[in-house]
């Protein structure tokens, strides 16, 4: 374990260094990084990676792979915002990635400085390892259940249903250039956990144990070598308790910057509460926004930055999960989507379809997303629809 330097303390947010600890396993094993504090006002997710990264200095156990733990956004994290120039969690996407390699880095902003820098740790890591795992550690501004969200493919589920809280589905998809976008494109699986409200204590300890049993769940540890395994698995179940263990995403209130957003209700929402489809649950630009249909809110924003107002989703029922498991292991889901009136596959983009709503006549969103394709955008005038690369088969 190297060691960490001495945290600074500043008058608003605290200076972290990039590296919070690492370790190389003398076993052999997977690469797993985990990521705290990509926004600024979220420190919970760094504190957590610290007490891990405590524990495994005076522990000392027989690690199987290699452990990085990083702090994301640290000139946000020092002044407790978000982010400053942009947000650090939207800029992964390719020809932003490219176009920050080209450039000179004098010409850097706040989080384009940071990107690069993350970029040189990661780069290599990703590139010459086959078994990276990511975990990304997230809070947000209102209260509510610890939950996962991830990219949904198999190898990904593998981790997140791993961890005793609920597993949002297509929320991570909903989210261009996100960081785990970038690892996901590199072949390897990461997963995002959001830990609780920003600043409570209990959040640093949801992340804290969902970043333990990451860690089983990844091969790293044994669950016997984890002091307080019950503990965590407890903690998160009891924090979760009620809550159905996978949702899908079925909208999303997309803000852009110049929007004015507020909340609306007798009481603050949070994550996991159920609305009611025509209920107002917000105010935009000075008009009611109404719940679009009945399902449980996800991160309702009580911040001023932010790019979501809150999303809406729907638990899934573990059939359609086994489901569209078998579906994506047998060799002719593919062949079997193109049987579909008005579904073809794209001229150019591989693994993707194109669907004619004038002539779809069966709910093709459905069909398409127990697949995996929970991306979609119009391209004259119809559907394109597209998935997260499975990747190669590795040993996660
Ligand atoms: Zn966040």
């Amino acid at each position: 374990m190297t060691k960490t330097p001495t945290l600074t303390r500043t008058s608003r947010g605290k200076r972290y260094p990039r590296v919070l600890g690492s370790l190389g396993g003398v076993r052999p094993g997977p690469t797993f990084v985990v990521i705290g504090g990509i926004h600024g006002n979220e420190p919970g997710g760094a504190e957590a990676v610290l007490r891990v990264v405590e524990a495994l200095r005076e522990l000392e156990p027989s690690f199987r792979g290699r452990f990085l733990g990083l702090a994301g956004n640290l000139a946000a994290l020092e002044c407790r915002r978000r982010y400053l120039d942009q947000d650090l969690n939207r800029v992964w996407a390719a020809e932003s990635v490219a176009s920050l390699r080209a450039q000179e880095p004098e010409r850097d902003s706040f989080e384009q400085k940071e990107q690069r820098e993350l970029i040189a740790v990661l780069d290599d890591l990703l590139d010459k390892h086959d078994d990276v795992l990511v975990l990304d550690l997230h809070s947000s501004s209102a209260a509510g259940a610890p939950f996962s969200c991830m990219g949904d493919t198999i190898r990904n589920r593998r981790i997140a249903f791993a961890l005793p809280i609920p597993v949002i589905l297509g929320l991570e998809e909903a989210i261009d250039g996100g960081f785990l976008d970038w690892v996901y494109r590199r072949g390897h699986v990461a997963v995002a956990v959001e830990g609780g409200r920003h600043g409570e204590v209990r959040t640093v300890e949801n992340l804290e144990s969902a970043l333990w049993l990451s860690l089983v769940a990844a091969g790293c540890l044994l669950a016997n070598e984890v002091p307080d395994i019950e503990l965590h698995r407890r903690r998160l179940s009891n924090a979760t308790a009620g809550i159905p263990s996978v949702i899908e995403i079925r909208h999303r209130e997309k803000l852009v910057l110049e929007d004015t957003f507020e909340m609306v209700g007798d009481r603050e929402y949070r994550s996991f509460d159920v609305v009611h489809k025509g209920t107002l649950v917000a105010r935009r630009n000075g008009r009611d926004v109404l719940a679009p249909e009945t399902g449980r809110l996800l991160l309702p924003l009580y911040q001023g930055q932010g790019s979501d107002g809150f999303f809406i989703g729907r638990r899934v029922r573990p059939f359609w999960l086994a489901l569209s498991k078998w579906l994506r292991r047998i060799r002719f889901s593919r062949t079997l989507l193109l049987l579909l009136p008005g579904v073809h596959r794209h001229p150019t983009l591989p693994d993707a379809f194109v669907v004619d709503p004038r002539i779809a006549r069966t709910k093709p969103v459905e069909v398409f997303h127990l697949l995996g394709f929970r991306r979609r955008r119009w391209e004259d005038g119809k559907l394109v629809f597209t998935r997260r690369n499975e990747g190669t088969p590795r040993v996660l």
